[in-house]
């Protein structure tokens, strides 16, 4: 008897739970059909063939602030024509981009991703593959990982999202209220391929309000990248959203204000087509890890490498590798980011850890293999920048002390506080106890045999705190975006330059030669000689 009570009890508790289950998702569907007739309606959305718009994008980068921790720089503005054709799921956007960071400069050119490819016509970062030098004119392939983000963000910002997830309820999720801002959204979960929309809709006016995707950043860990929409307006009976505004961490790091939308405008079909020989090579969105952020973030400055590896161009390098500049120690090269590798008696000391924890890893393991498993123990960072700063979490996973610019100690604190449990490259661990030291002016490590120094270079344009490596027994310095060795120098210096030779003085040091972050080595002598020209 006691036990069919509890029996009876556990179905009475399990159709209570069917039951609120059942209502959750009903209401997730009611938000859905409510933000569907909000927008319009069904016959109206299912009777848009092709959309037109045109629009200025105004972004910021957190990462590549001067300050670690510090305003986000400005990266420029831009203004994009795009034309969709619903039935073939295919868009096409002409770019005008005007950059302010890293340097001024314009960008024009073109993306079209369809649903197996994507292609770029002419040059739209200062990153460009091989196949994009190549071309005449340029042009090249898009990568997977830059098709995924393209479809995944066109997918976000369209007026047809609503209706898509209307025809699709099975992929439809409850998920409970999300307050963001002391705003309560209801909430549905829309699974489309590998990623997951949420979407949140504005409780007046049924329409959809934000559009997030749980994402992984290099410096932050798990963050939340929104899409706020507002300023909305009717184009022929569809509700368009004109101010799309998108927070990064719950801050503004993109706003794109629509300035001119049609619904229905006729299209030429040779718009949207992908010349031949730039369909051969397309391998289509990639699935799985896509380092969405990096993808998003490096085209905001104009310096994404369209690879479908982050670290090189898989089409022009081999990979990583380790160049050995003398006795105990290795430039890793064959990417677009490089760090430095010095052997001491019983550890390793490594400059800079650029791109992701991938290539920290890269880095950690071809060092354990050439040094006799010494453990890395230091980790010195030029700058906070995102790209020379993003596998801090493998050297830290490894037991690593950071040496960092003083000022810089709370950032790292921070960042390495920060949960990431979606990091593709690294198990989640709590990295809270990590030693840092601050650098006031010098660092200066020995083991009693090598010494390795760091040294900051103050004042310098690039990023406050901005270090440089040296190995005074081998004259070797290590330098990291205010010189690039290996390249043509300018008839007289400019103000990086100049801030490295001052610097250099300043130290009190005499190297013989530079390895770069970026690029390769290079005697400094000719460097040191524009002085004063
Ligand atoms: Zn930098």
């Amino acid at each position: 008897m006691k036990r069919f009570a509890y029996l009876l009890v556990g179905a009475l508790a399990l159709t209570a739970l069917v039951g609120a289950c059942a209502s959750v998702q009903q209401q997730g569907l009611d938000l859905v059909t409510r933000g569907v007739q909000a927008s319009g309606g069904p016959v109206t959305l299912g009777g848009v063939k092709t959309i037109s718009e045109k629009g200025t994008v105004k972004q910021w980068d957190p990462e590549q602030s001067a300050a670690a921790g510090g305003e986000m720089r400005y990266a420029g503005e831009s203004t994009v024509t795009s034309v969709t054709d619903v039935a073939g799921r295919t868009t096409r956007n002409d770019w005008v981009r005007n950059f302010q960071y890293p340097a001024p400069r314009t960008f024009t050119f073109s993306e079209i991703v369809t649903p197996s490819a994507g292609y770029v016509a002419g040059i739209d970062s200062n990153g460009r593959t091989k196949q994009s030098q190549e071309s005449n004119p340029p042009a090249h392939t898009m990568s997977g990982a830059r098709m995924a983000t393209v479809q995944r963000e066109l997918l976000r910002a369209s007026p047809l999202l609503v209706l898509e997830m209307f025809t699709n309820p099975a992929s439809l999720a409850a998920v409970s209220d999300i307050s963001v801002g002391g705003v309560v959204y209801p909430a549905v979960n829309y699974r489309t391929g590998d990623q997951t929309l949420t979407v949140m809709f504005d409780r007046a006016t049924g329409l959809p309000a934000r559009i997030r995707t749980l994402d992984y950043d290099n410096i932050w860990g798990d963050v939340t990248y929104d899409l706020v929409l507002s300023d909305w307006q009717t184009v022929d009976g569809v509700r368009i959203a004109m101010a799309r505004k998108y927070e990064l961490n719950g801050r503004a790091v993109m706003e794109t204000k629509i300035t001119e939308s049609k619904i229905n405008a006729p299209l030429a079909a040779d718009r949207l087509v992908i010349p031949a020989a730039y369909l051969a090579g397309a391998r289509g969105a990639t699935t799985g890890d896509v380092p969405y952020q990096w993808v998003i973030r490096r085209q905001f400055i104009g310096v994404y490498l369209d690879s479908e590896q982050p670290s090189y161009d898989t089409k022009a390098s081999p990979g990583l590798r380790f160049v050995e500049l003398g006795p105990g120690v290795q430039h890793q090269v064959g990417g677009t980011h490089h760090s430095l590798v010095v052997e001491m008696k019983d550890h390793v000391v490594v400059y800079d850890a650029p791109v992701s924890d991938w290539q920290a890893n890269w880095v950690l393991s071809a060092a354990r293999a050439k040094y006799l498993r010494k453990p890395v123990k230091y980790l010195v960072l030029t700058h906070h920048h995102m790209d020379h700063a993003g596998g801090i979490r493998a050297y830290a996973n490894e037991g690593a002390t950071i040496v960092t610019a003083k000022g810089t100690a709370e950032h790292w604190k921070r960042v390495l506080a920060a949960p990431y449990t979606r990091n593709p490259d690294l198990a989640p661990k709590d990295l809270t106890r990590t030693p840092i030291i601050e650098v006031a002016d010098k660092w200066v490590h020995t083991d009693g045999r090598r010494e390795v120094h760091a040294y900051v270079i103050a004042p310098n344009p690039h990023a406050e705190g901005l270090m440089i490596g040296y190995v005074p027994d081998l004259k070797l310095g290590f330098v990291t975006d205010i010189w690039s060795p290996g390249g043509a120098l300018p008839d007289r210096l400019n103000p990086a330059l100049a801030a490295l030779v001052a610097g250099v003085k300043k130290a009190g040091i005499t190297p013989a030669k530079f390895a770069g972050g970026h690029g390769g080595t290079a005697d400094y002598a000719p460097l040191a000689a524009l002085e004063g020209k």
